[in-house]
């Protein structure tokens, strides 16, 4: 028997004995079979020829098929699937030829099958190599990152750190100069209070930081109580009212449909969260600009808009914003009140905000045509904030006599009260 003979009598065992042992599943067998056809052609094709290398571009289609998760997970090795066609390859032999044609064949495939594996070898090792420095590069790229965010957040935070400490710095020595002097207690009482501001001032800029770096290692610990989104922004709108009309801005708070709804969530934080947006709305309106909130009813969502007759954002910056320090224009002005039109922030609040949205389970973004300080295009923010007909604590659940029900719970253990 010739070894062309000998190849067409194991043909169709080989190829269904690898298919049954290689592959699971109806649709990916059908797939491997044509693979096995087109290697078993290659190996007549390179006994034929004498020249085992015929087998290397099949060999490295099949190295670069791999998918960048067979590469994580180190499957589909090449090196043990030919060890595996090689044995199937023995067996068929063994079980389909007479013993001397079986072991002229395994003679004749034996250089083709070591070619295979040391050149498969060879190329997954090159791949694994490959897919290291993409790793490697990776990993580099992300610590330069963090590097430069780290960088940035001591340049930022020492510059803003340093305009309340001057305050403060200046007004205890104009109160050592007074009382050397013989002031009366109404100046002293005015320099006290720009100390007091300062502190304040220090105090916000810390707390934001502190806030900034629990929402960064997933520490943001939630109280969940009963909420009303009308009663929160009733608040709200009492706490910004005075500067509204000392800007002649008007505020328009939207009964819409579900707000007066009792829903769970942390009051304090959700407070903080829409705080800042409508700070940064009156920051970034000129005055006698309006301000809206106005909101809706989704299935299992209330959609809260915050939207202003404002300044606008760049379409480029919509994402950016909710990034830590994600200042756009002039990062060099300091904090500068939290309602002046156009002061500056350390840009911290909208990260925060986001951080405490997110860890609600819901989502935030801004929908802004652009930034235009002569046309004031306005921004719109939208918050989808999902409603909770139940704490997750089964003490709070008792305590207001209600069933609780896990699906309702919030995403992660961290978000936890
Ligand atoms: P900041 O402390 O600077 O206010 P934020 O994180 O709150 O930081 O906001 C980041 C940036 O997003 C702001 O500096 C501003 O450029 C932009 N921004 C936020 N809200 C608005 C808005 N309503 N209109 C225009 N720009 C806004």
């Amino acid at each position: 028997m010739t070894i062309d003979d000998a190849l067409n009598a194991i043909h169709r065992p080989w190829v269904s004995r690898n298919t049954l042992t290689l592959a699971q599943g109806e649709e990916l067998r059908k797939n491997f079979e044509e693979l096995l056809e087109q290697f078993f052609d290659r190996i007549a094709q390179s006994v034929h020829s004498g020249d085992p290398a015929d087998m290397d571009d099949l060999l490295r289609e099949w190295v670069m098929a791999r998918t960048q998760s067979d590469l994580e997970a180190h499957r589909t090795s090449l090196p043990s699937i030919l060890n595996h066609m090689h044995l199937v390859t023995y067996q068929v032999a063994r079980e389909n030829l007479p013993d001397p044609d079986a072991l002229a064949l395994l003679e004749a495939l034996l250089p083709v099958f070591s070619h295979c594996f040391e050149y498969a070898a060879h190329l997954e090792i090159e791949e694994n190599i490959r897919h290291i420095s993409r790793q490697l590069e990776h990993a580099n790229k992300n610590l330069q990152r963090l590097d430069k965010s780290k960088s940035d957040f001591i340049a930022i935070a020492a510059h803003e750190l340093k305009t309340p400490l001057t305050l403060i710095e200046g007004y205890s020595s104009m109160i050592r100069d007074s009382s050397q002097l013989g002031s009366d207690r109404n100046n002293i009482e005015v320099l006290l209070n720009g100390i007091e501001n300062g502190a304040n001032r220090l105090r916000h800029i810390i707390d934001d930081m502190i806030d900034v770096s629990l929402i960064d290692n997933n520490l943001l610990s939630l109280n969940f109580q009963p909420l009303w989104l009308n009663r929160l922004f009733f608040v709200l709108r009492d706490e910004f009212i005075d500067v509204i009309e000392d800007r002649s801005m008007r505020l328009e708070v939207v009964d819409f449909p579900g707000c007066d709804e009792m829903t769970f969530g942390d009051n304090e934080r959700l407070y903080q969260a829409f705080r800042n947006l409508f700070s940064n709305a009156i920051k970034f309106t000129p005055d006698g600009g309006k301000i809206t909130v106005d909101g809706r009813k989704l299935p299992g969502f209330f959609e809260i808009t915050l939207s202003d007759t404002g300044i606008g954002i760049d379409p480029r910056d919509h994402s950016v914003i909710f990034e830590k320090f994600g200042r756009v224009g002039n990062t060099s002005l300091h904090s500068s009140g939290k309602t002046k039109f156009k002061g500056g922030g350390p840009g911290l609040g909208l990260s925060i905000t986001r951080g405490i949205i997110e860890a609600h389970g819901g989502s935030i973004w801004v929908e802004s045509s652009g930034y235009n300080e002569t046309m004031c295009p306005g921004s719109t923010f939208h918050v989808l904030l999902p409603i909770r007909s139940t704490p997750h604590d089964p003490k709070l659940a008792k305590l207001f006599a209600l069933d609780v029900d896990q699906s309702t719970a919030p995403p992660s253990e961290s978000a936890e009260a």
